[in-house]
């Protein structure tokens, strides 16, 4: 009896206009995932890590794409050719006639990023916005944004791995898959505590303190578990002493990301979900308490 073995669904990772930051991420990815990723899938092409088949061969073949990702952001600008003189915007559009999921990796694909907010050139886009209509609707599923600058690598194999288990992810309203990206950066910080009791950090790196205050961190207003799937398996910025600058939020980058903007000494902006008056109240009994314990060193 022959036994025919179920072929591997086909991932294709595109490149736009990017610092390859999220291809940097990827390979971070666990040991033990990453190998399952590749038992699991065939990664037919990504600019830097295959050699078998070029993007033009596939283009003018019948293969079919499972998963598109799509890593940078998108113009049809002549100055972001980037193959046999076909811009990023009409490769995207030839590539998607072949694919049944398309997955923006990263903030640039997601929402224009960084490249989008400096570039003079106004025609940089984000992947939903470069789309043809009627491309879109030939799609399986709704586009895919896993925001994050970079993206966390384990992020990108979890939505792999659910669209091939079961075919569809809830998402939210901007895309996001909600299983990823429903929790604040603030949810698992290790310095919650801090927060609670309004202890400031006194400058980035420091084991003590939160962010909040002083230097900007946007862990209670961004949405992305950073501080739940940790990165590298250890770690994450606000852990670290960095803050959070959000960039999984659609509004990213912001000027002046190491800074808490402020009126009156009253941060600009709360954590989701508070009005700016029961905040303020919150806080000024937290900090009537001091509590000596966290004002220390906890490591001398
Ligand atoms: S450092 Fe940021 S994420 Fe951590 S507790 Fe403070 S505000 Fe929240």
């Amino acid at each position: 009896m022959r036994i025919h073995k179920k072929s591997k669904p086909k991932v294709l990772w595109f490149q736009a206009i990017t610092c390859n930051g999220n291809t940097h991420s990827f390979l971070s990815a666990n040991d033990n995932r990453m190998r399952l990723f590749l038992d699991s899938f065939d990664l037919i092409y990504h600019p830097s890590l295959t050699v078998n088949i070029t993007l033009k061969e596939i283009l003018s073949s019948n293969i079919e794409i499972d998963y598109l990702l799509v890593e940078g952001a998108i113009s049809s600008n002549e100055r972001f050719f980037s193959l046999s003189n076909l811009s990023t915007n009409s490769l995207i559009n030839k590539l998607i006639k072949k694919t049944k999921y398309l997955i923006a990796v990263g903030s640039c694909a997601s929402n224009g990023g960084i490249h989008a907010k400096f570039e003079e050139n106004k025609d940089i886009k984000s992947l939903s916005k470069s789309i043809e209509a009627k491309s879109l609707s030939l799609l399986q599923h709704p586009i895919i944004n896993l925001t994050g600058c970079p993206v966390h690598p384990e992020w990108i194999l979890q939505t792999l791995f659910s669209l091939k288990e079961y075919g569809k992810m809830k998402l939210d309203e901007e895309g996001r898959p909600v299983e990823l990206y429903s929790s604040l950066a603030h949810h698992g910080c290790t310095r919650n505590e801090y927060f609670e009791w309004k202890v400031e950090a006194e400058s980035f790196g420091h084991k003590e303190g939160c962010l909040f205050y002083e230097q900007g961190c946007r862990g209670p207003m961004t949405h992305a578990s950073c501080n739940k799937i940790l990165w590298n398996d250890v770690n994450s910025k606000t852990r670290v002493g960095m803050p959070c600058i959000g960039c999984t939020e659609s509004d990213f980058p912001r000027d002046n990301m190491l800074e808490t903007r402020k009126n009156i000494g009253i941060p600009h902006e709360v954590p989701l979900g508070i009005s700016k008056r029961a905040y303020l109240s919150l806080t000024g009994i937290a900090k009537t308490f001091k509590i000596e314990r966290l004002h220390k060193k906890l490591n001398d």
